[in-house]
């Protein structure tokens, strides 16, 4: 049988902190590779993740310790492919563990694995993915049918989706369209107590254990600043499949409450309809948490919501300025966003509203627009997020040049992930920026708000 060990890397964060309790810095359990090795398990691969993130923490960030403890794995897994799965801002932490892994396997005389990388990185800059870390192959795409692919057998040329240093072709993996195809996640293959301690994650006064559970991939929107659907296209479980999921992960793991991994409930509007008919049908067994775009909101919708046990809901607000959200291509208006908070706050459904500033042409008058919407709409958590294009996104396409000089290193990738490279894009100086920025985040106080900081 074939030995596949998928590898996530651990982010910056970590390193070095010993002291990070889980209920204030928790973690989302990592969905995307249970499921994929799930897939690949449930077609006779032996599959193991070593979760990174979770050993550094556990090893209370102690970098060397946990390299120790994947070389153990490896030793005793003895894989003959190893898959890393990261995002932009982990790139560097990847390239770290490859030259950790593949070292150890040159010092001791042992044929190396496959080396793969797939995930939000390599599919979106393979070939930049491959010049800082020799992989022999990375996944463009969705990796369920090209890793089966390639633990069955076939040759790595003859793979949709497998782009390898020499290949002529780059071409996106093919998908499983129906998604109910796909098995219930098997949480057995990462540390599900550690995942469901229960913490802040979805709320600042109360704690929940708490797991993410998917509803769909993709979505049907194209915001300039996002890359979610730039390799995904969108499609959702049916409303049967999803119940039974939720009974499946409530059960293996112990938990009633879910985040729902999706862009938006609202793009599948009729069938999360179902899902709630069926929950309420079911007694409300479970409190959930899901993102919703203002444009898909309305009274009754909420309340059907409710009724079937959302605690929370995510909107992406973005700025008080219309012309900026035009900007964004966000196909919203202030106003939807100034609706969506009233009917929250009088239907009783605590909302997050998450914002963008530093976005091109942003002014001074855009920002105290923004601060406008943040004191009037009253939302429950608040994130403001300094925008730098991210790789995957239209902007990013569009401003590769003021981009690039910035890049000069790995490094400078995971700033770029982490939306830490020193960028200007709004117009007013850098002064006037900070004072806004802080500005804005101190607008909590004023509004009770608890504020989320994301990009871990
Ligand atoms: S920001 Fe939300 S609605 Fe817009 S493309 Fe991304 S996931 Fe879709």
């Amino acid at each position: 049988m074939k030995r596949m060990l998928f590898i996530i890397p651990w982010s910056e964060f970590y390193i070095g902190n010993t002291d990070c309790n889980f209920t204030d810095e928790p973690e989302r359990a990592p969905e995307g590779v249970v499921g994929l090795a799930t897939y690949l398990k449930a077609h006779g691969i032996l599959v193991k993740i070593a979760d990174m993130q979770r050993m550094l923490r556990c090893n209370k960030g102690d970098d060397n310790q946990t390299l120790n403890d994947l070389w153990s794995i490896c030793q005793s897994f003895n894989p003959e492919v190893i898959g890393f799965s990261f995002f932009t801002a982990r790139f560097q932490y990847a390239s770290h563990i490859f030259k950790y892994i593949t070292g150890r396997f040159q010092k001791k005389k042992l044929e190396r694995p496959l080396m793969i990388a797939g995930g939000v990185h390599p599919t979106l800059l393979p070939e930049n993915t491959l010049s800082y870390i020799p992989f022999d192959a990375v996944i463009i795409g969705e990796g369920e049918i090209p890793l089966l692919q390639l633990l069955s057998g076939v040759r790595m040329e003859k793979i949709k989706g497998v782009f390898f240093l020499g290949k002529l072709s780059m071409e996106k993996a093919d998908v499983i369209s129906n998604l109910d195809e796909l098995p219930f996640p098997d949480w057995n293959l990462v540390d599900k107590e550690f995942y469901t301690q229960p913490s802040h994650q979805i709320s600042n006064t109360d704690i929940h254990k708490v797991m993410p559970i998917t509803f769909g991939r993709g979505c049907m929107y194209r915001c300039n600043f996002c890359a979610h659907n730039c390799f995904l296209y969108a499609r959702c479980h049916s409303s049967e499949y999803f119940i039974n999921k939720m009974k499946w992960v409530s059960h293996q793991c112990g938990v009633d409450t879910f985040i729902v991994q999706d862009s938006s409930i609202g793009n599948f509007r009729d069938i999360w309809s179902e899902v709630c008919i069926k929950l309420i049908k079911l007694g409300t067994p479970y409190k959930w948490w899901a993102n919703l775009r203002v444009n898909q909101v309305d009274e009754n919708f909420l309340r059907l919501l409710k009724q079937a046990g959302c605690i929370k809901l995510f909107f992406g607000f973005k700025s008080g300025s219309q012309h900026i959200l035009d900007k964004m291509n966000k196909r919203i208006t202030v106003e939807q966003c100034r609706q969506t908070a009233l009917l929250c706050h009088k239907i009783g459904i605590p909302f997050y509203s998450s914002y963008i500033v530093n976005y091109f042409d942003e002014t001074e008058e855009d920002l105290e627009l923004t601060a406008q919407l943040i004191l009037e709409t009253k939302p429950t958590s608040l994130a403001i997020n300094i925008f730098s294009p991210v790789p995957g996104s239209i902007d990013y396409d569009k401003n590769i040049s003021i981009i690039e000089p910035y890049i000069k290193n790995i490094h400078d990738w995971t700033k770029l992930g982490m939306l830490n490279l020193p960028l200007l894009f709004g117009n007013m100086s850098q002064e006037r920026f900070g004072y806004w920025y802080n500005y804005l985040r101190n607008l909590k106080k004023y509004i009770n708000a608890h504020e989320t900081i994301i990009g871990k």
